[in-house]
């Protein structure tokens, strides 16, 4: 292995070929700098193998037996082979699972043939960071090197947490990437953590018919979400027949003859026959070598970088779940490609994490995007809010729609559009309006302008911003 570079062009190695990594890697290519990512699983990352792909891909599924589940209000009736009113639809999850991890085979793919294809060279192995500029490298076969790079990237991604007391075992008690080799629906599953990620397996395990129970520490599921939206899922949990067992926390996990046992701090116990452990994830960077290269972490390890993904050492930049910004794919692949543009001299723009949009994949969904309901309560007197049950849309009710609303947040006086809410099947496709909206500085004057479908659900956008308008 030729450890050197043969051009003189820029000389860019990247550890870790996540979101953060892939998409900082085509980039750097792209502005014409000799690339090499060492990826020591696959590419994609947990993205592609564990997280994004696969969860969302379950959620595909759930989302079918959803339809399938309200077909009946909808004049849709279902038989049995007998002629006779039938319940027969049910989730195959070998299947399921077997069409998810050939889905995420096929991903990982892609991403290393563009990565090739785009003259990024990929090997396969560990890297730690040697010093500001060199980076050691364990391939997988045991060859041993040391790269010389003018800008490194650090994108190693995090791993789920483990909690000593309620130790996955892979079989009963699992962590969100041990759940795609289940071969049938566990009876009855145990979520524990009521975050994004528990919220979203609950959801869907309850779809697909398991009987679930949601054990939250906190008083709301969803912490940190727009409460509103948090209270319309819970009604959707409860009224699901999902037991959500609100203020509660796990103190430990332990295998049963046939199930598990969650012991609560209040001394109550919940069996069932599997337990999800979803309370959050650590960043990869223990052994990454951060010390001896003086990079600073802070106390939960993730690295410290600013709006252009700049760590304390120059030359060396970091994206994605390593950083702890924000744990969503796209804005890891936002991190990395801001990389590359200040680390490659061309036009940049640092994150602006006010501007993300993001999705909880539960059903319904809940995208949100700039200005939050707590930001509302703390400057009340300076901003309106709009907000729309979507039980009153004509298109939510030919679809049988019940449980959503939007809400917009504009600023008094301008009008300007600061952020918004939309609870509903498909939020994640309906929040795109207001994120241009914020974006590009929109007033509701402006969205209210723009033509929705009729009947449509985004027609409640166009409603809302109306609401808001000031007589001048
Ligand atoms: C269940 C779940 C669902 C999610 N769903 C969504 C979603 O719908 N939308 C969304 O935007 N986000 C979602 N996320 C978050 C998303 O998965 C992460 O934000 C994203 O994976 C971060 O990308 P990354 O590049 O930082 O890290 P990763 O995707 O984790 O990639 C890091 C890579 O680095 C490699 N690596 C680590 N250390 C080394 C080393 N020393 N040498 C070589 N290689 C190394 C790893 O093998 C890995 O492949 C979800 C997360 C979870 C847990």
């Amino acid at each position: 292995m030729n450890t050197e570079f043969e051009s003189t062009a820029d000389r860019v190695v990247i550890i870790g070929g996540g979101p953060g990594g892939y998409e900082a890697a085509l980039v750097a290519a792209q502005l014409g700098a000799d690339v090499m990512l060492i990826e020591r699983n696959r590419c994609g990352g947990a993205a592609v193998l564990t997280d994004v792909v696969p969860s969302k891909s379950l959620i595909a599924t759930a989302e079918m037996m959803e339809e399938i589940g309200r077909s009946d209000s909808l004049g849709i009736r279902i038989y049995d082979s007998e002629g006779d009113d039938g319940d027969t639809v049910i989730a195959d999850l070998k299947a399921v699972n077997k069409r998810i991890l050939s889905l995420a085979d096929a991903q990982a793919n892609d991403i290393y043939e563009g990565l090739t294809r785009a003259g990024v060279k990929v090997i396969q192995g560990t890297a730690t960071l040697a010093d500001r500029d060199h980076v050691d490298v364990v391939e997988e076969g045991g060859t041993e090197y040391t790269l010389e790079a003018s800008t490194i990237l650090l994108s190693v991604g995090s791993h789920p947490r483990e909690l000593d007391s309620a130790k996955p075992d892979g079989e009963r008690i699992l962590t969100w990437t041990q759940l795609y080799g289940l071969d049938e629906l566990p009876e009855h599953l145990i979520v524990v953590g009521s975050g994004v990620t528990g919220a979203e397996f609950a959801s869907a395990y309850r779809a697909l018919g398991t009987k679930v129970t949601l054990v939250s520490s906190r008083e709301k599921v969803l912490p940190g979400q727009d409460e509103d939206a948090a209270d319309v899922l819970e009604f959707v949990f409860r009224n699901k027949g999902m037991n959500v067992l609100s203020r509660s926390r796990a103190d430990s996990v332990t295998r049963t003859e046939d199930g598990v046992e969650v012991v609560l701090s209040d001394g109550r116990r919940v069996e069932g026959s599997h337990c999800l452990m979803a309370v959050g994830s650590i960043p990869n960077t223990d052994d990454l070598g951060l010390k001896t290269a003086k990079i600073k972490v802070s106390d939960s390890g993730h690295i410290k970088v600013d709006g252009v993904s700049r760590t304390s050492r120059a030359g060396v930049y970091a994206a994605g779940d390593c950083t702890g910004v924000l744990p969503l794919a796209s804005v890891a692949a936002m991190q990395g490609r801001i990389a590359m543009f200040h680390a490659l001299g061309d036009a940049v723009q640092p994150l602006k994490i006010r501007h993300v949009a993001s999705n909880v994949f539960t059903a319904p969904e809940i995208a949100t995007v700039g200005f939050t309901q707590s930001d509302y309560r703390e400057n009340s007197t300076d901003i309106d809010t709009a907000m729309l049950p979507l039980d009153t849309n004509p298109r939510a009710k030919m679809l049988g729609i019940k449980d959503g609303f939007v809400k917009l947040f504009a600023r008094r006086g301008s009008g300007s559009i600061l952020g918004g809410v939309v609870v509903g099947p498909r939020a994640s496709e309906l929040i795109l309006p207001i994120t241009m909206a914020v974006e590009n500085r929109l007033t509701v004057d402006q969205l209210s302008a723009s033509f929705a479908v009729y009947p449509s659900v985004s027609g409640s956008l166009t409603e809302a911003s109306r609401q808001l308008h000031r007589h001048l």
